[in-house]
């Protein structure tokens, strides 16, 4: 799969606060990332590093095949990482083009676009008297003009009504659907979750998780077990390779996971260790309960 950006070891300071440490990851084309982490955890940082508006303090990130300047490279990149900003009392039409005069791009692209996020219909209304949604949208589409092999989002449907939220992550699920490849910083797991393939999980800068979304919810499945004499059966969990760690509460125990291992595969072995369960049922935790715990103190 071909590579979008390679991030080596990244670190940002700023005078005393360390907002990114040692970040390390690849983007690859055709899949939908998302940097997800609580406010403040480095996000909006490390996006504006990549897009080279913030200085690094060290480490290093490479676009595409590292071939091209950081300059010549973001013109195949769309991004939007502030509030959306256009001229009021032009069309959204007129703003739109007016990016394409800027950029040195064919007017056809105005009319593609505004469809893609469902505003031609609207596009000979003025900008100031779009709903935050539809700025929002309009924000999208203007990014899009150029074609970009990526879109950057930083944080898509803050501040907007659920309906506004919607209609963005459709959009993005569109949008990706047609190949482009995205990156958007969310402090939500539920936006994170719906929209995304792959996710980087931060905390004060510091990657917790790096993987698919399916991968973090099922890494970490766990057992709930329960017999007539816990601590033999404690005794031999220990032993399996699978096992990472057990907790006991309310006469349960909680068998957290490494490695895959089947409810049916795990019954038969307790059984011929001569362990009878009168509970067992396997869990997987929802991307939510994984984050919570990754961000929880520790
Ligand atoms: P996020 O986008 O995840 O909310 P940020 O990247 O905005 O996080 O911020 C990470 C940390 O860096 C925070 O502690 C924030 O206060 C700090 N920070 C961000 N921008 C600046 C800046 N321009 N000057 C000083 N500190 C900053
Ligand atoms: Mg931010």
């Amino acid at each position: 799969m071909e590579t979008i950006l390679t991030i080596e070891n990244l670190d940002k300071r700023y005078g005393s606060v360390h907002a990114v440490k040692n970040v390390s990851f690849e983007i690859k084309k055709g899949n939908v990332y998302g940097i997800l982490g609580p406010n403040g955890s480095g996000k909006s940082t490390t996006l504006g590093i990549i897009l080279n508006v913030v200085n690094k303090t060290s480490g290093s990130y490479k676009w595409f095949d590292g071939k091209l300047d950081t300059h010549h490279a973001l013109k195949k990149v769309g991004a939007i990482i502030e509030r959306p900003n256009f001229y009021p009392y032009l069309t959204a039409e007129e703003n739109l083009k007016l990016v394409c005069k800027i950029k040195d791009i064919h007017y056809d692209k105005v009319k593609e676009k505004l469809e893609v996020v469902g505003l031609l219909e609207r596009k000979d209304s003025k900008f100031r008297t779009f709903s935050l949604g539809m700025k929002q949208r309009l924000a999208i589409a203007s990014a899009l003009l150029n074609d970009p092999e990526i879109l950057i989002l930083d944080e898509p449907t803050n501040g907007l009504d659920p309906q506004g939220i919607r209609q963005i992550r459709d959009i993005i699920k569109f949008i990706a659907a047609n190949g482009t490849t995205i990156l958007l910083a969310s402090h939500l797991l539920d936006e994170v979750e719906k929209v995304c393939s792959h996710v980087v999980v931060l905390r004060k800068g510091e990657i917790l998780y790096t993987g698919t979304v399916d991968g973090i919810i099922s890494n970490e499945g766990f057992f709930e077990l329960q017999s007539e004499n816990n601590s033999a059966l404690k005794l031999v969990l220990e032993k399996i390779d699978a096992v990472e760690k057990i907790d006991e509460e309310d006469g349960k125990l909680f068998v957290y996971l490494k490695a895959p291992l089947e409810a049916s595969a795990l019954n038969q072995h307790l059984f011929q260790n001569n362990i009878v369960l009168n509970h067992l049922v396997k869990r997987k935790h929802s991307l939510e309960e994984q984050f919570l715990q990754l961000t929880s103190n520790r």
